[in-house]
């Protein structure tokens, strides 16, 4: 309708959502879908996370809390950014979110003004590009290639920075390739940054704790600690923690800048479900043994996936080291990414998720954040697809 504003007009369902959504339906029906399209962890919430939130329950943390997010939580994600990522941070550094994405949400609503320009390595978490254009950014895709293992070249980033550039956005290990930017590229883009002066970045994180055992996450807030007044960091407990449904991220930066998205949060969400944000907690002061046990169980499966992947002819994949996905390329007599799924799905009922949603039409993403037994079984439905296509 003409009614909808000029700034929703556009507004897409994330088409992840939509193929997850029409793989279920059809498995619904009685037809037998194998899907490798998850985004989340198949795991539920540890335990004692689940039962510090019943307490909390019990207890009464039913009202309305801070803005800003549960005091507590906020000293003690200040502290694990002091001490796990070497990033020293105080609470008032800190805003609790909506999840992640409400992090990134917010963040861009106050720093964005119509017609900046937001530089996203591709491919690339589908929301970037349409959170920026609600802010009335213009979203600049960095291409990077399956060839080079989507490596991001500093020379190519410093090419595509303009006088209109505002933001660049880092996402490690990223969604949907799973790559893991190294410490020395960060010393590069820090370097970039350093010679421009008017660019702000956001680093991703909230994959941090799921990479394999001979890799390590590095912040670049914690590689450039003089670029800190220009870095935010964003992160939360989704994935590692196994707490999609939780709604719990956040967003770390400068103080006066977390002081407006404070004051945006309390005119739009006021605050973050108050007995969830006690279970965030739990998880951050708890054992780590459950991420690690996930951690290892994600590293095992994106190995058979990998291993998998490269045994069929007709597709191509550089192994990567973090989150729980695979980006293979495809060969150049298929089709694109689209049509690739589509006919997945009709032809040997495999839900994948087209890469063209992350924008690279060369490349479908696969999860492992599946059985053992249905990655098997997905690749093998995947080698007949091809066989029948090439
Ligand atoms: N960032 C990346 C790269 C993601 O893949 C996701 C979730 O899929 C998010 C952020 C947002 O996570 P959430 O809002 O569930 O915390």
């Amino acid at each position: 309708s003409h009614l909808i504003s000029e700034r929703t007009q556009e507004l897409q369902l994330s088409l992840t959502l939509e193929i997850s959504a029409r793989a279920k339906l059809l498995k619904k029906e009685g037809k037998d879908i194998c899907s490798l399209s998850a985004g989340e962890p198949d795991f539920d919430t540890p335990n004692y996370i689940v039962n510090a939130a019943i307490e909390a329950l019990r207890n009464g943390i039913t009202r309305y809390g801070p803005a800003a997010g549960d005091p507590e939580l906020r000293e003690a994600i200040a502290q694990k950014l002091t001490t796990s990522n070497n990033v020293p941070s105080k609470a008032e550094n800190i805003l609790i979110t909506n999840g992640g994405k409400q992090a990134i949400f917010n963040l861009f609503q106050i720093i964005l003004n119509p017609g900046d320009e937001v530089l996203i390595p591709s491919p690339y978490w589908l929301s970037y590009p349409e959170i920026a254009k609600l802010a009335g950014a213009i979203p600049v895709p960095l291409h990077t290639s399956p060839k080079d293992g989507f490596k991001l070249s500093s020379e190519k980033l410093e090419e595509k920075i303009t006088n209109r550039t505002k933001l660049l956005i880092l996402n490690s290990p990223c969604n949907p390739t799973g790559r893991v930017i190294q410490k020395e590229e960060l010393i590069s883009i820090a370097e970039v940054l350093r010679r421009n002066k008017q660019l702000l970045v956001m680093t991703d994180e909230i994959y941090e704790y799921l990479i394999s055992e001979n890799e390590s996450h590095h912040s670049l807030a914690a590689i450039a600690p003089d670029l800190r007044e220009r870095i935010f960091i964003v992160n939360g407990f989704a994935k590692a923690w196994a707490m999609t449904g939780w709604r719990i991220g956040y967003l770390a930066g400068p103080k006066e800048f977390i002081k407006t998205a404070i004051a945006l949060q309390s005119q739009s969400t006021s605050n973050v479900c108050s007995f969830a944000q006690r279970g965030a907690l739990a998880a951050l002061l708890g054992p780590k043994e459950s991420i690690k046990t996930m951690s290892r169980s994600y590293n095992e499966r994106r190995e058979i996936l990998t291993k998998g992947l490269n045994s069929i002819n007709g597709i191509s994949l550089i192994p990567q080291k973090g989150a729980f996905y695979a980006f293979p390329e495809l060969a150049p007599s298929l089709p694109n990414s689209l049509s690739f799924c589509k006919l997945a799905l009709e032809k040997v009922g495999l839900a994948i998720i087209p890469g063209i949603a992350f924008g690279e039409d060369r490349c479908v993403r696969l999860s492992c954040a599946v059985s053992e037994d249905t990655i098997k079984e997905g690749i093998a439905r995947l080698e007949k697809l091809i066989t029948q296509l090439i």
